[in-house]
């Protein structure tokens, strides 16, 4: 099972990868929480992007291959991961086909979660996520059961420093300009599944899970 979860920045990506996590078992790789985490940790990889993720632009597609060709090398992807946030340019998904065609493999599922803009920043607004678990909540869409904190961690949850309304502006056309066009690159081949994500949360993982499995998981 390897599934690829695209969509604008706030559609639910990372709310659907935790869910999949979590019923499936399988890993989920979301290269904004490895970043996040390399920024929080000041490794030269973090130093190198913190910058570029404050102002809401792409890092490099040389830099993110090598993240998720090293990560995707583990043992614990061996039967299949969930990639949230990867690929967002073409050159970035070109080159996973080719990774892993190497290996005689291919991704199994590329969903898309199709969320109008209004829609996309008012989930932006409420966004609260848990640091070091990287567990994403919504004050009121999906919110934790004690307020600011994360069901799983115990951690105090956060808002993004990129969630601001002048980033998140700057994401959208970002996600329009270079990633929208990996949509194209999937449609045209047959491969692109698209999802209603403006249902509630449960909803959007049956659509996913249905397509999974041929029933609700
Ligand atoms: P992405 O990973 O695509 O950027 P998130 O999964 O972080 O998006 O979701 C963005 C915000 O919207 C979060 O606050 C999340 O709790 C909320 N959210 C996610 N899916 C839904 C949904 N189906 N309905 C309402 N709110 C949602
Ligand atoms: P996300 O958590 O998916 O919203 O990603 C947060 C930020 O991390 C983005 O705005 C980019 O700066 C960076 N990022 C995450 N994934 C990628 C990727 N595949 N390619 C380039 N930049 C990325």
């Amino acid at each position: 099972m390897r599934v690829v979860l695209m969509g604008p920045p706030g559609a639910g990506k990372g709310t659907q990868a935790d869910l999949l996590k979590e019923r499936s078992g399988k890993p989920k790789l979301s290269t904004g929480d490895m970043l996040r985490a390399a920024v929080a940790e000041g490794s030269p990889v973090g130093k190198q992007v913190d910058e570029i993720m404050k102002r809401g632009d792409l890092v490099p597609d040389d830099l993110m291959v090598a993240i998720i060709e090293e990560r995707i090398k583990k043992p614990d992807c061996a039967s299949g991961y969930i990639l949230d946030g990867f690929p967002r340019t073409v050159a970035q998904a070109e080159t996973l086909d080719k990774m892993l065609k190497k290996h005689n493999l291919a991704l199994d599922h590329i969903f898309y979660l199709d969320v109008d803009e209004e829609v996309v920043v008012e989930r932006f607004a409420g966004r609260r996520v848990a640091p070091k678990s990287g567990r994403t909540y919504h004050v009121r869409f999906n919110p934790p059961k004690v307020t600011g904190i994360c069901d799983d961690s115990g951690e105090e949850l956060v808002q993004r420093s990129d969630d601001k309304e002048e980033v998140v502006r700057h994401r959208l056309t970002v996600y329009r300009e270079q990633t929208a066009p990996v949509l194209e690159y999937y449609r045209k081949q047959g491969r692109l599944e698209t999802v209603d994500g403006m249902q509630p949360v449960e909803k959007v993982y049956e659509a996913i899970s249905q397509r999974l499995h041929g029933a609700a998981a």
